[in-house]
């Protein structure tokens, strides 16, 4: 096993777990903040700390062009290069490569594109995804898949989800072979427990390694020659377009590869909710149960709530970060748009229940004309504001989980639209 998973509670089929990595402990229901190119845009990793962010995304596809994925394995991997201890996870590229790059060309090989920087080209396959992936030092890596477009007729999507498939199997096979080359293996080694804090207060982390990681690796010095730290996790993505039996054989056939964690890709690409809802639920039914399930790049607040409920471990999306730099703000009051004039002498914070650092010290009008000016600080303050929204909602949905009773939160706990 790779990646201990440990259920403390269940509410019907929604699940309070802990993901147990080498950087620190992840409890789920989790969302993860996006981290594009290696920095969660306009806020530091400090206060992601603060706001109790336990694991974060970086991106591929953007890190691989720059400042490409060797400069970052030199510099120690990602974790050391951006100064952050915690668990940390690699999308595949492959979402980026269909939706950023230029000129993209699908082989069985893999996926050629033209970078959107600077117009060079390149080719991803599922290994070179794999080599990446790893010399950036994810906990969680992410198998290379096809991000196919929607709408999508069915041969289509068939024939994508077999190279989904294929493609699966050429990554856990690098990847198996490849694993223990991530660059924040010795660095994990070097140090004590306790100069880590995210390993604080779990009894039974070293003895885990020592029983996981028995392998020896020859280029550990002899001083260092203690049991190599966990190392990281690949998680296969079922894809399958819009078609249940689809989702469901590909979830089935992902399952016979025999992976640590699944993913659910190729979601809340236009389709409606409830459609979204009817994909997961046919996959969730196919998952084992004692494994993290993963839905990718979703979604609003009451989304992530039932999905939680639905029995969905972790999500991530640009939504709360992104938005906050348009100015808009999820509040327990529902969406506000902070440049509306209505809040230009607005004495409240932005969400009257948020305990957040910048609603306990700014107001609404504050907010406002950071945000009419192009201050840089009012990106800096929505999306710290933002997260802690996502980041409190999904906190009272593991409270709620562990209760044993999740009907208040789905049922107005969190703000709708
Ligand atoms: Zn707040």
């Amino acid at each position: 096993m790779t990646l201990p998973f440990k259920i403390q509670a269940d509410a019907g089929p929604a699940r309070q777990a802990r993901i147990h990595t080498a950087h620190g402990d992840v409890e789920t229901p989790a969302f993860m903040p996006v981290g594009t190119a290696g920095t969660v845009k306009a806020v530091p990793q400090d206060i992601l700390e603060d706001l109790g962010a336990q694991i974060i995304l970086g991106n591929t596809y953007h890190l691989y062009l720059r400042p490409g994925h060797e400069l970052v394995r030199k510099m120690g991997g990602l974790h050391k290069f951006m100064s952050w201890e915690r668990a940390l996870l690699t999308d595949s590229g492959g979402f980026q490569v269909f939706s950023l790059s230029e000129l993209r060309k699908v082989k069985e090989e893999g996926v050629s594109f033209r970078s959107h920087l600077d117009g060079t080209s390149h080719l991803f396959t599922p290994e070179r995804s794999m080599e990446i992936q790893i010399a950036l030092g994810a906990d969680i890596v992410m198998a290379f898949d096809e991000c196919m477009e929607h709408p999508a007729e069915r041969e289509r999507a068939r024939a994508s989800m077999e190279m989904t498939l294929r493609w699966a199997k050429r990554s856990k096979d690098y990847f198996e072979a490849h694993k223990h080359e991530c660059p924040w293996g010795d660095r994990v080694i070097g140090r004590s427990e306790n100069q880590n804090p995210n390993h604080k207060g779990h009894e039974g982390t070293q003895k885990e390694r020592i029983v996981d990681n028995a392998q020896p690796r020859a280029v550990v010095p002899r001083e260092l020659a203690t049991p190599l730290p966990r190392p990281p996790a690949l998680f296969g993505i079922v894809q399958g377009g819009m078609y249940a039996d689809l989702r469901r054989e590909s979830a089935e056939r992902t399952v016979e590869l025999d992976f640590p964690g699944y993913a659910i890709g190729g979601l809340s690409v236009g389709e409606s909710r409830a459609k979204t809802m009817d994909m997961i639920a046919a996959v969730l039914e196919i998952l084992p149960k004692d494994k993290p399930r993963y839905v990718m790049g979703v979604g609003y607040p009451e989304e992530i709530v039932q999905y939680a409920a639905m029995g969905v471990d972790m999500m991530d999306c640009v939504l709360p970060t992104r938005a906050a730099r348009h100015g808009l703000l999820f509040t327990s009051e529902g969406r506000i748009n902070i440049k509306n004039a209505r809040y230009a002498q607005d004495q409240g914070p932005a969400d009257p229940k948020c305990a957040c650092r910048v609603c306990s010290r700014y107001t609404r009008a504050y907010l406002r004309h950071l945000f009419v000016s192009a201050e840089p600080l009012a990106g800096v303050l929505n999306t710290v504001h933002n997260l802690a929204f996502y980041l409190d909602t999904m906190r009272s949905v593991r409270h709620a989980i562990t209760l044993g009773d999740l009907s208040g939160i789905l049922s107005g706990g969190v703000s709708l639209t």
